[in-house]
């Protein structure tokens, strides 16, 4: 076989198998490569709005998890149960990235598992190369594509780096579904067979609460048979030590709740002491920790960031495409592969720079400038606070949110429904 493709996709994640399977599908020759060993997943929640499920229904064939029902809470710990309109699904990365990778390898894109490196090409009329860091093989193609996530080394080269500031930070833990309250009654009591017999919470509700004193949120994203706890916060407000333990109270709260309904969630009473030191005690022999970047780019740099050139584009993360303020990038990460596959196609994949602008572009630049104020003030409180109140008390409100979670609620037009309900501080 020879080593040379019309196409090289470095990185496959969303993005570059999603691009890999369009391209594939249409006859071009694409290699698409990816170094992560197998069985890893990619540090994520996995979460996935409606309105990516309803571009891409196939999505809903890989092994995950439907959700119509969220709860959320506002930095002192008020509660919002909200049942969603649009179902949104939650993925553990492994059975989602292999499931798209699966897709391209069938359209008849080649697959190589090597991490490879990039070389800058001399001049526009030669082929790029990439070489596998195991195998020293080497790959050639007129067009490189970086879809190697927000680490891009291929971006940095090509586009240039970003400031550090302008990455989020988000870590969790992987740990197990809560017990069914029955069941855990029982094992507390009794015997070792009976522990064996415990039953998963199938009920765990997903939970994003917005945190008390930071920019940011914590999340729980019950999986098929784990949760997904975390933490998405700005790098300038990063304090892991501090933000560590928010998590920690986060999950023993989590727990503590499904236990007990009139627990609160960040505030443990007297009588909650010895569970909680049960649950931390379990959480510390079972949690796996996971740490990663999401970029949060400011207004300054989507304006002047290029993300393609002669022979050249980046997707995914490694073009920046996540949501500021909520750190969502899966969504963008296939829009991003389908409008750079379309701009291909057609002939002209200089395009791909004027297509994702007017595509998500503007609502992703929204989001940036939106981002301060929404972790901000408001009336004297943080904005998360405020509404939550507000959607606690009126049904417009929580459709809004609703429809926010679900991706169909953009950030350009998003002040003009607010402001009519007089909740609006941007
Ligand atoms: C903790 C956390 C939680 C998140 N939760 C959510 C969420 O719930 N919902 C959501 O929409 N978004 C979420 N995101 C963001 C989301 O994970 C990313 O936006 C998305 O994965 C981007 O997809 P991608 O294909 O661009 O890059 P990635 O998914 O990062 O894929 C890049 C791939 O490139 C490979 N690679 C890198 N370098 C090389 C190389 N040199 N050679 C070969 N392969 C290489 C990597 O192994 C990887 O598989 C979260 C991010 C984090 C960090």
């Amino acid at each position: 076989m020879s080593n040379t493709f019309d196409v090289l996709i470095v990185g496959a994640g969303p993005a570059g198998s999603f691009a890999a399977e369009r391209l594939a599908s249409a006859k071009v020759r694409v290699a698409l490569f990816d170094g992560r060993p197998q069985g890893e997943p990619k540090a994520c929640g996995g979460g996935v709005t409606s309105k990516a499920l309803k571009a891409w229904p196939h999505l809903l064939e890989a092994v995950g998890r439907t959700v119509d029902e969220l709860e959320m809470y506002s930095p002192t710990g008020k509660r919002l149960h909200m049942k969603l309109a649009e179902p949104f699904a939650i993925y553990s990365r492994r059975a989602f990235d292999s499931f798209l990778r699966e897709r391209a390898k069938e359209a008849g894109a080649h697959v190589f598992h090597e991490r490879v490196s990039f070389q800058k090409r001399a001049n526009e009329s030669e082929n790029w190369t990439v070489r596998g860091a195991t195998s020293g093989e080497e790959w050639s193609g007129p067009m490189i594509v970086a879809a190697d996530g927000a680490s891009s080394r291929i971006a940095r080269e090509l586009a240039g780096p970003l400031p550090p500031a302008e990455m989020e930070v988000a870590f969790g833990y992987r740990a197990p579904l809560p017990v069914a309250k029955s069941a855990a009654a029982k094992a507390r009591s009794n015997s070792a067979k009976e522990q064996d017999a415990q039953t998963v919470d199938e009920s765990a509700p997903t939970v994003v609460a917005f945190l008390p004193n930071w920019a940011g949120y914590a999340w729980a994203f019950p999986r098929v048979d784990h949760i997904s706890f975390g933490i998405a916060t700005t790098q300038e407000a990063f304090d892991h030590d501090s933000l560590d333990r928010i998590l920690w109270d986060f999950m023993i709260g989590y727990y503590r709740m499904r236990e007990d309904k009139r627990a609160n969630l960040w505030r443990a009473r007297a009588r909650d002491r010895e569970r909680d030191a049960r649950i931390k005690d379990e959480l510390a022999r079972s949690a796996d920790r996971y740490a990663a970047r999401i970029p949060g780019l400011t207004v300054k740099t989507w304006d002047v960031r290029r993300t393609c050139g002669e022979g050249w584009a980046l997707l995914g993360d490694a073009a920046g495409f996540a949501d500021p303020v909520t750190g969502e990038g899966i969504y963008y990460a296939l829009r991003s592969a389908e409008l750079f596959a379309e701009t291909y196609l057609e002939g002209n994949p200089l395009r791909y720079e004027s297509r994702w602008r007017e595509d998500f572009g503007k609502e992703l630049r929204r989001a940036a400038e939106m981002r301060r104020r929404f972790y901000g003030n408001f009336w004297g409180a943080p904005f998360t606070e405020r509404m939550i109140e507000f959607a606690r008390a009126h049904t417009g409100i929580r459709k809004i949110l609703g429809e926010l979670v679900a991706g169909e609620q953009g950030y350009t037009d998003l002040k003009r429904k607010l402001a009519r309900r007089a909740i609006w501080p941007f």
